[in-house]
């Protein structure tokens, strides 16, 4: 049972989504050890905020020290000294309690199921895209890459009225982004040259950047989600000729990721593959492991 600090929350976790992170991380890419864990949906069962008691939440994932000049500008999520839930030196969310400053927390709305609601974290990344550059409504914007990120960010931004063209190599995934009102292609072998002038690589694979830059107009823009680990060997020369702006993205504000899941414009039922009980995790990261398996939960016992 972890102890509650000053300022903290203790949560019962309800579920939680094992995401390609989770799965780094069991594969020692960022040297962690712990419990991991960071996209869940819990009830608060201790905390030195007692109106919090009782509250079906989420939380965000950095805790940040609040005092310097990144905490200052409300942008946490960039303290230096941050650690974060599940990923680096705060024990995550995949167990049956977990703890997070209750400065983290989000109500939970009772429109949205627990099971949905586990997406906050991930859709709230998707979200971060329309915070870091400026999206016009009927902008054409072309997603790479139709997993779980990929299908997300393709419904937010569609949902944000750009004219969202998705590319993906599997058929019943771009279905999901087609039933949530999306256009997609089957990406073969060629991908269309110099059409778009906002790309989202989201690919999770080292072509991916390169294929995005050369899609991507004179003066256009890529936003680069997918974390490749390893180096990505990449010619410059295309993004320089062309004078594209590259825009590295990562964690988003909960927010706009609440509103968009309860106003059911964000689709995440279709992403759910599996479900599992926290006991039998192992059994769950080995599914979520597998290709072409989409979101795979946990959900605690009772
Ligand atoms: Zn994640
Ligand atoms: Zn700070």
């Amino acid at each position: 049972m972890p102890r509650v600090a000053e300022g903290f929350a203790r949560i019962r976790l309800l579920a939680a989504g094992i995401c390609s992170t989770d799965l780094e991380l069991q594969r020692g890419y960022y040297g962690f050890r712990g419990v991991p864990g960071h996209e869940f949906v819990g009830e608060v069962t201790e905390a030195s905020e007692t109106r919090w008691v009782g509250k079906r939440v989420a939380g965000e994932i950095n805790l940040a020290c609040g005092k310097c000049e990144w905490c200052a500008k409300g942008l946490g999520r960039h303290c230096p000294q941050r650690t974060v839930l599940g990923i680096v030196k705060h024990p995550g969310a995949f167990r049956e309690y977990l703890t997070l400053p209750v400065s983290n927390l989000h109500r939970v709305p009772e429109s949205i199921p627990t099971e949905h609601a586990v997406f906050i974290e991930p859709v709230a990344a998707a979200c971060e895209i329309l915070d870091q550059i400026k999206i016009a409504k009927q902008e054409p914007v072309a997603v790479l890459g139709d997993g779980k990120l990929g299908l997300l960010i393709a419904q937010v931004l569609h949902a944000h009225g750009a004219r969202v063209q998705m590319f993906g190599r599997h058929r019943e995934k771009l279905r999901i982004a087609e039933r949530a009102g999306v256009t997609t292609e089957l990406a073969g072998k060629k991908l269309p040259e110099r059409r778009f002038p906002i790309v989202v690589d989201a690919t999770g694979s080292a072509e991916g950047l390169r294929e995005a830059i050369s899609m991507t107009v004179p003066r256009g823009t890529v936003v680069m989600k997918s974390t490749v680990h390893g180096l990505v060997p990449i010619d410059t020369a295309p993004a320089i000729v062309n004078e594209i702006t590259l825009v590295g993205s990562r964690c988003g504000r909960f927010e706009p990721a609440l509103k968009l899941l309860a106003s059911g414009k964000v689709r995440v039922e279709d992403l759910i593959s599996e479900e599992f009980p926290l006991d039998r995790a192992p059994e769950a990261f080995e599914r979520a492991a597998t290709k072409g398996v989409l979101k795979v939960l946990l959900r605690a016992a009772g």
